[in-house]
């Protein structure tokens, strides 16, 4: 470890209970999470973070775990990914930097050799003994030793290069795919989704095939997470993506699209097929009983209501997806536990859906 020097050590310090301070004063738990997000704050280097904070605390006056969780994923962990990124990119950068350094100083020995070369066929034409003939002779082989010595540690360097920089296409596409995973869950995250929902509508439309879409939302999931907390509520979220992730194959795309909602693209798939799929993974969900881990305690079941839409023509992705929330909300105003798709009477019955919190 490096030493601090003292100011600097003052300094972080001052930060850290500037945090701890935050976290007492917001009744938050002092995870790293949050510490993180509040020693970010205190510093003021992030002024995005700092200025999202403000915004929220004065229009809330509170943040709740999902909007710390929130500015967490914007403005702290993306900040992570663009600076792994930037460290494969300095990575590639020095072992392309190497090995041109390498071939310059291979080409350089063969440059040296034709000169050598050359110098050798005026001294063999002056020659005027053995003795002199063999001077020329030995200058020439050693050259050539020279030569292939450098050719050698070029060889090797381009191996070794040729391994790093697999290793680093690795380390690439484990970055990328977590930049597209929820982590929670282990789902596709909404980034993802909505650049495969684009796709999705693209091909629909070439290969006229129909294209369904679920939205689904955990029921009176506050309730619980009130009542069990929040790490046993992300335990449910688990269960629901693997009810999810069990009932869909193929080409279909499954997501987590916010704190408890679901969405699942199908392609190839006409209304009436996707309204069974709902039906089944709402089933799954339903038919689980919660236990509690650490204590066996029983805690009853979730449901799920699930909204079902499909693409017309001249649709875009923002107007299919606000279809298949209308049915969402049409599935909780007729009490929750329920598909409703955009074909039922229900789904354009009643009124606006409820305001939703962004
Ligand atoms: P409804 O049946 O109308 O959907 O009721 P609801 O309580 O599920 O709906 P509401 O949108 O009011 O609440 C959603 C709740 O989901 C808020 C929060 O407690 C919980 N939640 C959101 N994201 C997460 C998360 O990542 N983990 C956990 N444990 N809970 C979350
Ligand atoms: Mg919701
Ligand atoms: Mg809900």
């Amino acid at each position: 470890m490096m030493a601090v020097p003292p100011e600097e050590h003052e300094r972080t310090l001052a930060f850290a209970e500037i945090a701890l301070g935050q976290i007492r004063a917001l009744g938050q738990s002092a995870s790293p999470r949050n510490f993180e997000i509040w020693y970010h704050y205190a510093t003021g280097y992030n002024q995005p973070l700092n200025q999202a904070i403000n915004e929220a605390l004065a229009t809330k006056g509170a943040l709740s775990d999902a909007d710390l969780e929130e500015i967490y994923d914007t403005y702290i962990a993306v900040n992570r990914l663009g600076d792994r990124m930037e460290t494969v990119n300095g990575r590639v950068l020095d072992e392309i930097k190497q090995v041109i350094t390498t071939i310059d100083a291979a080409a350089g020995s063969a440059t040296s050799y034709s000169q050598r070369l050359s110098l050798a066929s005026e001294r063999l034409a002056q020659a005027k003994d053995g003795e002199a003939l063999r001077a020329v002779i030995e200058h020439l082989v050693q050259g050539a030793k020279e030569m292939e010595l450098d050719n050698k540690k070029l060889e090797s360097r381009l191996a070794a290069s040729r391994q790093e920089i697999e290793q680093l296409q690795q380390n690439l596409e484990t970055v990328r795919s977590e930049a597209l995973t929820d982590p929670l869950t282990t789902l596709a995250n909404r980034k993802y989704f909505d650049a495969a929902l684009s796709k999705n509508i693209a091909e629909a439309i070439e290969k006229n095939e129909p294209l369904s879409l679920l939205m689904a939302d955990i029921d009176h999931f506050k309730t619980f997470n009130d009542l069990y907390g929040h790490l046993t509520g992300d335990q449910v979220l688990r269960l629901v993506a693997l009810a999810v992730k069990q009932n869909v194959k193929g080409r279909d795309v499954a997501a987590r699209y916010g704190g408890e909602e679901f969405v699942i693209a199908l392609p190839n798939t006409a209304l009436q097929s996707a309204i069974t799929v709902a039906d089944h993974i709402r089933r799954a969900v339903m038919t689980k009983e919660l236990m509690r881990r650490s204590n066996g305690e029983r805690l009853g079941r979730v449901t799920l209501s699930i909204g079902a839409a499909v693409l017309r023509p001249g649709d875009t992705a923002q107007l299919l997806i606000e279809r298949a929330d209308n049915c969402l909300y049409a599935a909780k105003r007729n009490g929750r536990n329920r598909v409703i798709c955009e074909a039922d009477p229900e789904a354009d019955a009643g009124s606006m859906p409820p305001a939703r919190v962004a």
